[in-house]
């Protein structure tokens, strides 16, 4: 595998912070990514990430937790992580507020691609459920996730980033509130996603090429 993180880095031309998404890489391929540039890095699987930042207790990594977080394992990573992109139902949130010593940073995963996905909040719950949270000391709302649909279609991508980027500036203005980031863009439409805004890019798979023998 041939880590290409400089050129990513380069094009990218932070104008968004690029989160390398682990599921691809080992310790090792992680170590060599960190020394590439990327210092922040975000995990899907709870167990994946106790078996990694361990052994990378070492590096200063910033971690974010990019997969959906079951209630019932928040306990064993919500000290170790640096922010959390899955929030989307208050029982995860209450397990939180209970279990984290200071404020986590947290996204609100919307539900953008009107896909059947179990995954992220209808844009028009978002409102309500922002209201309930006001009150939790170590829930830091600081933004929304999101997912297009994979698709080619460029137009279809664009106004699905188009929409989380409406609904931040909606929230803001009906709730006084200065929410600035977005985490949207993936390998397949990260340039879209810059176009419209976003302030963390979640990538894997452009990070690196396979070997060709
Ligand atoms: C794997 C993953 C990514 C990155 O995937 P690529 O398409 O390879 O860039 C981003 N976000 C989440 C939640 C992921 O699981």
């Amino acid at each position: 595998m041939i880590l290409r993180a400089k050129e990513v880095l380069k094009e990218v031309d932070n104008q968004a912070t690029i989160i390398a998404a682990t599921k691809y890489f080992d310790v090792t391929q992680m170590r060599e990514l960190y020394k590439q540039g990327i210092h922040h890095f975000g995990e899907n699987r709870v167990e994946s990430f106790l078996s990694k930042a361990g052994p990378l207790q070492d590096v200063p990594i910033k971690w974010h937790f990019i997969g959906t977080l079951q209630t019932k394992k928040v306990k064993k990573i919500i000290d170790q992580i640096d922010f959390l992109h899955s929030l989307d139902n208050i029982k995860l949130a209450i397990e939180i507020n209970k279990r984290r010593s200071s404020p986590l940073k947290c996204f609100i995963q919307v539900n953008i691609s009107n896909e059947e996905s179990k995954h992220g909040l209808n844009p028009d719950e978002v409102i309500p459920f922002i209201e309930e949270l006001l009150s939790f000391d170590k829930i830091n709302i600081i933004g929304f996730m999101g997912m297009a649909s994979y698709t080619k279609n460029k137009e279809e991508i664009r106004s699905q980033f188009l929409k989380l980027n409406r609904l931040l500036e909606a929230v803001n203005t009906k709730l006084n509130l200065h929410l600035k980031d977005l985490s949207m863009g993936m390998s397949n439409d990260y340039p879209i996603a810059l176009e419209q805004k976003s302030t963390y890019l979640r990538l894997g798979s452009v990070l690196f090429k396979k070997e060709v023998e």
